[in-house]
């Protein structure tokens, strides 16, 4: 390993184990680094798929798999369990609460920060806790509680309106997470759960879904998201464009729609799946480092995704901003690689950093049961090809064999025959009938 100036091993911090700081790390294999990589959590989650965990198609295992173990074969890289709280710039140094509540500090030569975003509730963040969003695997799973544990309380109910509310889910957002979750749970209720409830037909559940622009999908163009829009609605959602959802509580939502008009709706299950906020080290790090942030707290980075004055530092993935890029997971793989090439680059030879470019492998969202819709430069397609490329395309970028290989039994079972095996609650999810 090359030694520093200061005489050791040059040590790169890396905050965030999610596709930005994983692929950060990983391609710092064979460079001549120390690397740590911290996460609070001890696994790495393939987030376009947690609503598989939350509608019961695939287990948490599948999709989130331990982060030491993806990075078994990196001797050079150390996985930590922690919360980053800070950052002492001058003295480079993460600040690190460990499980039970230790605080340390992580001294770095380079630094990697890939914390992320969360969800964001546009100044109302008292809805949470009634429309929790779906960002993490806990997440996921307090879903998969609520949406079957709403199965159960309606087999249970007595009071027909009741029993409405509970089967009736609003989802708020229309981006593929909102239209990806709505179609899950439609198909769910009209084809997996046949035949299991004694005192209510499944099919007779509502998936209402609110958008407050013209259109869902809109980034895919108003081709696409018309297709998306019939095949969503043939699957049983029910869609409301120009609706912005202005209240939430236990028993459901208000919605003011196109006319102004306020209207109710009760649903006692409601999926938060519109906007985000970034991760508060963003904030933090933007501060010290006097670099900007934009509306969505995404801190504003360099050419190279580094900081202004700190050519040491970068943030990469979902929590920075470079020429507007999307939140997705290519941007986060793609700018984390280019992180840690430049930190390798830098070690080995002394070369200069490069600006990032990004290559836009296009985007996707599976609408429903074999159906879903693809974007590549200029290509559009939908309907079953597009299921085709959105399966192949998601085990491509699935981690480790094993879970490709179940991912894509589970898959089968789900789209093929009416296979829902992962409906276990143990948690508190389930309320009162
Ligand atoms: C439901 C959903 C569906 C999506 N679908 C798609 C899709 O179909 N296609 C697509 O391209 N993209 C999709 N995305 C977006 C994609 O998943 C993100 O762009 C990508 O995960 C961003 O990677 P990241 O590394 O920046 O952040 P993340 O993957 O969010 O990882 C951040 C990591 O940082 C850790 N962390 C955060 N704060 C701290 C802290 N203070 N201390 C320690 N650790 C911390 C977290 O535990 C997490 O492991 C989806 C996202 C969601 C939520």
């Amino acid at each position: 390993m090359r030694v520093t100036e200061g005489g050791g091993v040059h040590r790169v911090v890396i905050v965030g184990a999610g596709f930005g700081g994983l692929f950060a790390a990983k391609f710092l294999r064979r460079a001549p680094v120390q690397a740590t990589l911290v996460d609070r959590t001890n696994h790495h989650v393939f987030q376009p798929l947690l609503y598989h965990v939350a509608t019961g198609i695939l287990s948490s295992g599948e999709i989130a798999p331990a982060t030491r173990d993806v990075l078994h074969r990196h001797a050079n890289v150390e996985v930590q369990l922690g919360e980053v709280t800070g950052f002492d710039l001058d003295a480079r140094q993460v600040m690190v609460t460990r499980p039970g509540g230790r605080e340390v500090k992580l001294p770095y030569d380079s630094l990697i920060v890939a914390a992320g975003v969360g969800g964001s509730y546009f100044g109302h963040d008292e809805f949470e806790q009634w429309a929790p969003g779906m960002k993490t695997l806990s997440d996921a799973l307090a879903q998969r509680g609520r949406i079957f544990g709403a199965f159960e309380l309606a087999e249970l109910e007595e009071d027909p309106e009741a029993r409405k509310a509970l089967l009736t889910f609003a989802v708020v957002g229309g981006g593929p997470t909102g239209v990806e979750i709505a179609g899950q749970i439609a198909e769910l209720s009209r084809r997996a759960l046949k035949g299991n409830f004694r005192n209510f037909d499944p099919k007779s559940v509502r998936v209402v879904l609110f958008d407050g622009g013209k259109e869902i999908l809109a980034n895919f163009g108003d081709k696409l998201s018309g297709k998306a829009t019939s095949e969503l609605e043939q699957t049983g959602v029910e869609i409301h464009t120009e609706s912005i959802v202005t209240s939430v509580d236990a028993d459901g939502v208000e919605v003011k729609g196109p006319d102004g008009e306020i209207t109710r709706y009760a649903a006692r299950t409601t999926i938060w799946a519109a906007g985000v906020q970034a991760s508060p080290l963003a904030k933090l790090l933007a501060e010290a480092s006097g670099a900007e942030t934009d509306r969505a707290g995404r801190i504003k980075v360099l050419p190279d995704c580094s900081l202004p004055g700190h050519p040491e530092i970068f943030a990469v993935g979902d929590m920075m901003n470079l020429n507007d890029l999307p939140g997705v997971a290519e941007v986060a793989m793609q700018t984390g690689i280019h992180a840690a090439r430049i930190i390798k680059k830098r070690v080995e030879s002394g070369a200069d950093s490069t600006p990032f470019k990004y290559r836009d492998l296009g985007s996707m969202a599976a609408v429903s049961r074999r159906r879903a819709i693809v974007s590549f430069h200029g290509l559009r397609v939908s309907g079953w090809l597009g299921w085709i490329m959105w399966m192949f395309v998601h085990l491509a970028f699935m981690t480790g064999f094993k879970n490709r290989f179940t991912a894509g039994l589970h898959w089968m079972m789900a789209f093929g025959g009416r296979g829902r095996p992962q409906r276990a609650i143990v948690g508190d999810e389930i309320g009162d009938a």
